[in-house]
């Protein structure tokens, strides 16, 4: 009899949950960690909702791995009998003559992605909640969609546990120390355990248990505010959630509960995190001002005065490209992290790739310009 290998998934949270659910489904005895329970809301994957679409802003290495998440956030919902993420298409509004645009339009046609241009009397008849300002345009993609990241977290857990796995709560992990016969020693304050290899998936936490990665990552406080529209029906349509690419750098998603739109900002607003336990949780008045600033050019429907205002946190690398593989010269050790903003719709291909990497070595998904060590300039 062939006996399981013995991996470790250190953080059970967006990445880690779904590495324990393929890895468990694939063979391989599984031990899971988190320094608090599947499903918080202290890390990456608090705040209700979250986009998925085809295109990640003008970055074609990502349609695979994105076709890849899709089938398998499918597969999960089937798996588990949860509604975990619905289709409303995802629109993206911008500068039409920006290469972040330019870069969409040309991935959704070659890629053959379901999509649709539309100008601005269009975007006004079927959108009116939207303003969109000369020069830019708005693409509705299709194949976009709103994840519940929660329960998505907690759905992936339980179908690991149900399937063998084991999950170590509130327990966080002190070190992780690569054997001298190989394999990987685990330690917590509760004692230590050897595993045949360690998948790290600590998320903004992750320079405590790694602190030499070759590629920074850079932990930043992420701000969301909930407001309620006062005209037009937000709701209706499928509900698009919508990203605004530069120069308005936000985003926004109507509510699951049909009552509020959740707005959130990209990176150039967020606050260095210095130490992700002391993580400031407090939202103070002054932080609304951005988000009244784009309110009032971009969507004056919606009441300036928010319902809620939640702080998150995120760990950032350079190029926005999270690592993912093998941490160089640790053939036990594989990391996943800095997923940058936009690593949520991608995370069950995550997890399916963490199972290939773990249980085979390598992996037939397209990765390589996600190398933890970054790729060599041609
Ligand atoms: C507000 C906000 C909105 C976003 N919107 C989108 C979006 O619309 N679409 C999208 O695709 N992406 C979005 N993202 C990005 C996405 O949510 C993240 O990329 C993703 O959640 C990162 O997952 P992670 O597994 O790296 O981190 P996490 O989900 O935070 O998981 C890390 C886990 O590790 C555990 N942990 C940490 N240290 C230890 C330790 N020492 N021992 C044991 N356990 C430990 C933590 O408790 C946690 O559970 C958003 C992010 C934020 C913050």
């Amino acid at each position: 009899m062939r006996i399981p290998k013995r991996v470790a998934v250190i953080g059970a949270g967006t990445m880690g949950s779904q590495a324990m659910w393929r890895l468990v489904a694939r063979g391989a005895e599984v031990i899971g960690y988190d320094r608090y329970a599947p499903g918080h809301d202290r890390g990456a994957a608090g705040g209700e909702s979250r986009i998925f679409r085809a295109v990640h802003l003008g970055e074609p290495g990502y349609i695979p791995l994105l076709g890849l998440a899709d089938r398998m956030w499918e597969e999960l919902q089937a798996e588990t009998g949860r509604s975990l993420r619905r289709r409303s298409g995802c629109l993206v509004m911008g500068e039409t003559a920006s290469p972040a645009m330019r870069l969409l339009l040309s991935a959704s046609s070659t890629h053959r992605l379901d999509h649709e241009v539309l100008d601005r009397d269009e975007l006004a008849r079927r959108y009116p909640q939207h303003r969109l300002p000369d020069g830019h345009t708005a693409v509705l993609d299709r194949e976009g969609a709103i994840i519940r990241p929660e329960a998505s977290v907690q759905a992936a857990a339980a179908r690991a546990e149900q399937l063998g796995a084991r999950l170590h709560r509130y327990t966080p992990v002190r070190e992780i120390v690569p054997a001298a016969g190989g394999g990987v020693h685990i330690i917590t304050d509760q004692g230590t355990d050897h595993v045949d290899t360690a998948v790290v998936t600590a998320g903004p936490w992750i320079n405590t248990l790694l602190p030499d990665l070759p590629r920074s990552v850079d932990v930043r406080r992420v701000v969301c505010s909930w407001h309620i529209p006062t005209r037009h029906d937000w709701f209706a349509g499928g509900a698009p959630p919508f990203v605004r690419a530069t120069p308005h750098d936000c985003f926004g998603i109507p509510s699951p509960d049909g009552i509020s739109v959740k707005l959130g900002l990209s990176f150039k607003y967020h606050a260095p995190v210095p130490e992700p336990e002391r993580l400031d949780r407090t939202v103070r008045p002054e932080e609304l001002g951005i988000f009244r600033e784009l309110i009032g050019e971009l969507m004056p429907d919606l009441n300036p005065d928010p319902i809620r205002m939640s702080a998150y946190m995120e760990g950032y690398t350079e190029s926005g490209d999270p690592l993912v593989g093998h941490l160089p010269g640790e053939d036990d050790i594989i990391v996943m992290a800095g997923f940058s903003g936009s690593g949520f719709k991608l995370s069950p291909a995550m997890g399916e790739i963490a199972a290939d990497l773990a249980l085979d070595g390598t992996t037939e998904h397209p990765i390589d310009f996600l190398a933890p060590a970054g790729v060599a300039a041609a």
